[in-house]
This record gives structure tokens, sequence and C-alpha cells, in this order.
């Protein structure tokens, strides 16, 4: 017989390793899931990527001889998916693996029992069934016959008998009978009698979550205005000439109704429609809205859920029920959707669908158009303020542009007041690090019983203590950042690597000056508001309060309710939240949002202004927004007052056409890394010489990015910038080929290069 070979995609940063394919194994087909081993003892699960019959050129060979259980087989659609994920993003298919697949259903170990432990097993629970001996009446009457003497088991098969229903009058055995083991009150020692005997037998039934195929389909959807009927009927007869719609409504306008009635259209075909949202946090106040209007038809995805609950849903959606509705931040993007119709990216301007690390660095947002280009699905855009590149590609009618400029019912846009840092200074009318206007807004609105949110760009309590003697700051020893003050737990802490140690009580360095807070963070803030106003009853959330799903279900669902008068957060704050009793919104230091190194700076810090004002008054009451700034006439916060989104990106569209940045080229960046800052700064040079006789000015760098050391590694980068009409596909593949020409350098082959294309 022909030995075949599969090519089997590995959860490593590999495209794929060929093996032999074991005789058991000679139906193999491409996409199924096998146990492989690799190296002395490792054991991996492995996809099957290609079957041929050409022999790799390996010293040993090693055999794939084991399928797994329980394990999905990807469809032609998925593979077609990840190869253009690893090809666009310049990343393997083992990296896109990693990032698509639920951990327990890829686990690797050294043995056996290590790689068994971590492998997803399904739950299942005992059920009770009349046994081989049991088929006729007449056997049930002589068994019963026959247990006169066992009086226990006689009562347990008559209580069988009562339990599936058996009369007197009764002709003949139902064999179809089940009853949970559970429901049974018997202990194992006559379970197991009766069972030796032949009357019953159990069964093993693998528990699954699918209630949906017995729920009608019956939905009372909302009921449009007007206002967002004409939206909806946009985007259906846009659909029809183009597959993406972006759907620019503001702040509260009810993008989310829109939506549903959408995800309803096709849900009632029995066809599928995927969600995708830029934060868990976000999500639970979602699913909620959602599971009113779908109930069992909604099943989620995302990291904070358990991992045993991760494989279950996604097993769930592969088993193509129809009529499912998956909600999920990036990652639900690799989910196997059996018939995908629709694809709703809500906050598209988020920079969160973009993964930086580690590879695949995909961007969910892009990935669902290219996705749904290959299935024949559309999608809408969904943002109130839409990012460039997005707005430009609708304005130049790639996309259907949608435009909904009201808010729903009563609701109308807050009011913005700008608050000059310095003035207030000046005047003595700063307390800590509240202007007079905002601390009285603050006691006026909680004393009418509304609600406050505050935002603060940064988590902790002052982002590094100083020395108020000679001056020293507290820094990571692995990177070059301070160390942000956590108070509440006693830690200086980097978020870079994690690293963490207690604050010193006197300076490390001249050993008599006393380290002072500098700067303020959210728990700053909450410290500081809450001497302010004793009465307040103040909550926050950051990355530090929500870690685990219950965290931060609790801050939402408490603040939702009323329990809380203030909420203090951090950008996660400003991604699509709904608080009908919120009224004063207060945005603390606008000016780290704006003095950002990145030519998306402007954008950003409009998004993010406006996002979070578009928490104030979503309900009946009016709202009022207040932004502290020390540069009030900054064209940005302008522009944020006067609600003035086209105007905003008018102005952007100007300098990136003149200085050449996104929309009107796409771009890559390189970084190198290593540990030695003298050969990286080497090697960067080497690189950006050869780089430049290719691409000319094109490729700008090197250059150190704002965090330059990250766990002692050094790190320089480069920006390749590719005009649109030039090939990127070719503009890469010539970036790549430099990166191996210098690892090809033995001096060089130890620092590391990743790229990122399309970074935000
Ligand atoms: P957006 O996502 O556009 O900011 P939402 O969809 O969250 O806005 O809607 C804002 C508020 O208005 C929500 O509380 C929502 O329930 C309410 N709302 C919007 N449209 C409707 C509608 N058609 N019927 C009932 N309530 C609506
Ligand atoms: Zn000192
Ligand atoms: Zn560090």
């Amino acid at each position: 017989m022909d030995v075949k070979y599969a090519n089997i995609v590995l959860p490593l940063a590999q495209n794929y390793f060929t093996f032999q394919i074991g005789e058991e194994l000679s139906d193999l087909v491409v996409g199924e899931c096998v146990e492989v081993p690799l190296g002395k003892s490792k054991i991996y699960i492995g996809i099957v990527w290609a079957i041929h019959d050409i022999k790799p050129d390996y010293k040993t060979i090693k055999t794939v001889y084991k399928r797994v259980g329980n394990s999905p087989r990807l469809s032609a659609l998925q593979i077609k998916f990840w190869e253009w994920i690893s090809s666009y993003y310049i990343c393997t298919l083992g990296e896109v693996m990693r990032a698509a697949i639920p951990s327990a259903l890829k686990p690797e170990g050294f043995s056996s029992e290590e790689f068994m432990r971590d492998l997803y097993k399904p739950l299942t629970i005992s059920e009770i069934k009349w046994g081989e001996k049991i088929n006729t009446i007449d056997e049930l009457n002589r068994t019963l016959e026959g247990l006169k003497r066992a009086k226990i088991q006689y009562r347990a098969v008559l209580e069988l008998c009562n339990m599936a229903n058996i009369k007197d009058t009764d002709t003949h055995i139902d064999r179809s009978f089940r009853t949970l083991r559970n429901a049974f009150d018997y202990d194992s020692t006559i379970i197991k009698a009766l069972e030796k005997r032949g009357i019953i037998e159990i069964v093993k039934v693998e528990i699954t979550q699918d209630k949906l195929n017995n729920v009608p389909y019956n939905t009372n959807l909302p009921i449009l205005s007007s206002a967002q009927e004409i939206a909806f009927t946009e985007i259906l007869e846009g659909h029809k000439e183009r597959d993406v719609a972006l759907l620019h409504g503001i702040t509260g306008s009810g993008k989310t109704e829109i939506y549903i009635r959408l995800i309803d259209n096709y849900l009632r075909e029995g066809r599928d429609v995927l969600y995708l949202l830029p934060e868990i946090a976000l999500t639970s106040q979602l699913i909620e809205r959602m599971k009113r209007y779908f109930g069992e038809r909604v099943i989620t995805y995302h990291s904070k859920h358990p991992p045993r609950k991760r494989v279950e849903n996604y097993l769930r959606v592969n088993r193509h029920n129809g009529g499912e509705l998956i909600i999920g931040v990036r990652s639900a993007i690799f989910m196997p959707i059996g018939d995908l119709s629709l694809v709703i990216v809500d906050e598209e301007h988020e920079s969160s669908f973009k993964q930086t690390d580690p590879a695949p660095r995909y961007n969910a947002r892009d990935c669902s158009i290219v996705l749904s280009s290959m299935c024949g699905a559309k999608v809408v855009l969904g943002s109130a303020t839409p990012s460039i590149e997005s707005y430009t590609n609708a304005k130049e009618g790639k996309y259907t542009l949608v435009n909904l400029s009201e808010r729903y019912g009563e609701a109308t846009l807050p009011n913005i007041i700008i608050s000059d840092n310095i003035r207030s200074v000046k005047r003595g009318e700063r307390k800590v690090h509240f202007n007079k206007i905002l601390l009285d807004s603050i006691n006026d609105t909680i004393s009418d019983g509304n609600q406050v949110i505050l935002f603060q760009n940064r988590r902790g309590f002052s982002p590094y203590i100083e020395c108020n003697s000679c001056g020293w700051t507290s820094r990571c020893d692995e990177c070059n950042v301070t160390l942000t003050l956590h108070k509440m737990e006693g830690k200086l802490r980097c978020h870079y690597c994690g690293f963490s140690t207690s604050p010193p009580q006197h300076c490390p360095s001249c050993r008599v000056g006393i380290p002072d807070a500098k700067g303020f963070g959210t728990e700053k803030v909450e410290e500081e508001l809450q001497k302010l106003i004793p009465t307040a009853r103040i909550s926050r959330l950051d990355r530090d309060t929500s870690r685990t799903e219950k965290g931060y279900k609790t801050i939402i669902s408490d603040f939702s309710r009323g329990d809380s008068d203030i909420l203090i957060g951090t950008q996660m704050l400003a991604k699509g939240f709904d608080f009908s009793g919120v009224s004063l919104v207060g945005i603390l230091n606008a000016d780290n949002l704006l003095n950002y190194p990145d030519f998306r700076a402007s954008e950003r810090a409009f998004q993010l202004m406006t996002q979070v004002a578009g928490r104030a008054g979503r309900a009946d009451k009016k709202g009022t927004v207040i932004i502290q700034t020390s540069q009030p006439e900054h064209p940005t916060i302008k522009y944020v007052a006067d609600n003035n989104y086209i105007g905003m990106v008018h102005e952007e569209l100007q300098e990136r056409s003149a200085f050449l940045y996104p929309p009107y080229c796409r771009v890559v960046t390189l970084s190198l890394k290593h540990r030695d800052k003298q050969l990286l700064y080497d090697a960067a040079a080497v690189f950006g010489n050869e780089g430049r006789k290719i691409f000319g000015s094109r490729l700008l760098g090197p250059q150190p990015p704002s965090v330059d050391k990250i766990k002692r590694e050094h790190i320089l980068c480069f920006m390749l910038k590719i005009e649109r009409t030039g090939s990127f596909a070719r503009a890469k593949e010539m970036l790549l080929n430099i990166v191996k020409a210098m690892g090809s350098d033995s001096r060089f082959h130890s620092v590391s290069a990743q790229c990122n294309v399309d970074p935000q």
C-alpha cells in the first residue's frame, strides 16, 4: 500500500509538520484533529492541513495513529480563512491555531496522563433503561417473580415500573423508557445487582446545552423610531449592493435596537449571526439585552469564561444547530459558525479589535469583512465615532454609509463644558485634581439623586513615586518604565512585565528623602473624592477591579441599579455602556489623551472623549459633560465640544495626506528586539541600510518606541508605508526577505523580529 503523509498544524510558531499517516487512519481527512508525538516525548493536538504522498526529508518521520474524540473538524471555510490570516498578517498557521482553538481542545503534555488531564472531556449524566432481559411483559413478570427474596431489588424494579408508567393491563414493554440515575433513589449496590441480572442498563449521556431545538422562533421586537426605521431599511437596501454597511449613529441613537432587528431577520431564517464587541465587561450588559429577545439562541465566547465553558460553547456552535447568535470579543471571529449570514462589529473604531501580542496580530473587524466575503455574509460596522479608515471607505463608496443623527426618544446630546485647569489653579479653585465646577456639579448631581461617571485614563494610584529630596523615581529594572503605585494593595507594579515590589519608606538613592506619589490614577481619584464627599457611594471599573467575570458584573449591575453614585473608570467606560441614571460625566485630565506620540492621537482622543461624554443623559435627563484640560484651545477639544465629527475627520485627513499616513497608505511596523543593546543597534543599522535600498523613504526608522525596553529586551522599530496604489503583498514579501537576510548573518541571528500589519 502507498504510504501517505499529512501536513499537520500544531499550536507552535510553525506552519506545519509532516507526519506519516498510520494504517489505522487510512480514512483521515483534511481538517480533522489528531494526537501527535513531537520531540522526545511531547504530545500535541494537531490539525490535518493536507494529505499527500511526498516523503519529507527529515531523519526520522513520526507517525500519527490517533484521532481525537470530541474535537471538531475544521471546515473548508475556516481553512481558507486561517490561510488568509497567516499570509496577510505575516504569521504561521500554528500561531493562528493558538488564537483560534480554545485551550482545552489543544492541550499539550509530556505524557499521556498530562495530556489527558488537560484535554476537554464532555460532562455526562447517567440514565437507566431496561436491560436485555426485559423485552416483554412476560419477561418482566418472571423477573419480578424471581426477585421475591431480594426484597430491595424487588421494590426497586416495581418502582421502575411505576416510573415507566407500566400498568397491569399493558401488553408490551416500551423499551425507549429512560430515567435519570439521580432520580432513582437506590444505592449503587442495588443498581449494580440489577445491571448484572440484565434487568437494567446504565447509559452515559453527554450533556449538551442545545435547548434551542425545542424553542419556537418567537420574539417581541423593539419598535423602531422613524429615524431608526429609515436607517434599518438603508442597511438592508445597502446590503443588496455592497457587503459592508457603516452605521454612523451618535451615542444613544439606539444602534443596538437596529442590530436587534437585523439579527432577527437572519435568525428567523435559521441562519447564524456573529456580534463582535470590543470589551468583555461590556458583553454582560449586552448579553442580557440580547437574551431578552433571543433567549437560548445567544451563545457567548470570551476569555473570562472558564476553559470548560469556552469549549462547550465552541462545540455548541460547531454543532450547527442553525439560528444562533454568537456574541464575543475579537477571538469569536474564529468560532466554527455553520451558516454565517451577518457580522455586526459594534464600536468598530476600537483598537482592541486588533491583537497586538502575541501573533497573530489580527484585526477582528477587518477579518470579519474578509471572512464574510469568503462565505457571502454581510457586515454592519457601527460607531458614533467611526474610524477614519472605515469612514473613508464609506465615503469612497466601498461601504454603504448610513447616518443616524438623533438620540432615541426624548434624550438629547449632553452639554459639554470645557474647564481650564490653569485658570482654576490661578483662581484658587482647584482642590487636588478637581476644578470647582466639576466638584460642584458632582455634589449637585448626587443630591438630585442622579449618577456620575468620572474618566481617568490611568489605573492604579499614581503612575510613579519620586523622592522629594534627590528626584529619584521608581523604575522597573527589566523595563524602561516607571512603576505604578497601587496603594490599596501596597505595591509598586510594572504594567509591562508584571513585576511588583513594596514601596520604599525612604529613598533608596539618597536614603534621606521621602518618596512622594506623583500624578494620579483611578485609585487616587477614588480616594480623593471620598475625602471630599464622604457620603458618596463610589465604585471603580478598571483592569484591577475587573479581573474576574463576577468582579465586573457586580460593579456594573450595582451601578445600573443605582447602588452606587459615582463610577470612576479607565477607557473601559468608553465602550458603549448604557446607564440611564447618569447625568454627569467628568473627564479629569484630557491632556494625557492629547499628547500621545502617535499619528492617530487626535482621532483617538476625539473618539474617547466623545464616547465617554456619550454616557451622559441617555434617558430623559439632560446630561452634562465637564472636560478638565490645560489646553482648552486644542482643536480636538473644540471638535469634541462642538460634536463635530466631520470637522475632526477633515482636519485629520489633511494631515495624513500631507505626511502620508493611513488611510492614504498602508503600514507595517517591524520591531527588532535583543538584550544586547549594541548588537540590536548594529542589526538595526544593517536592516535600515538594506531596507532603504529597496523602499527608499518609505521605510522610517530605526526608532525606539515610547517604552524601549521590556523584560530586559531592548526594542527598535521601523515603519514601512506603502501607497495605496502599490502592492502591499509584494512589499510585505520584500520586507520579510530583508528580515531573513539579516537573520542569516551569524552576528544577528538571535535578534528577534516581529511584524505588525496595520498597527493600531
Ligand atoms: P447606542 O448604542 O446607539 O449608543 P443604544 O442602542 O444603547 O444606543 O440606545 C440608547 C437607549 O435608548 C437604550 O436604553 C435603549 O434601550 C433605548 N432605545 C433605543 N431605541 C429604542 C427603541 N426603538 N425602543 C425602545 N428603546 C430604545
Ligand atoms: Zn532621594
Ligand atoms: Zn517591567
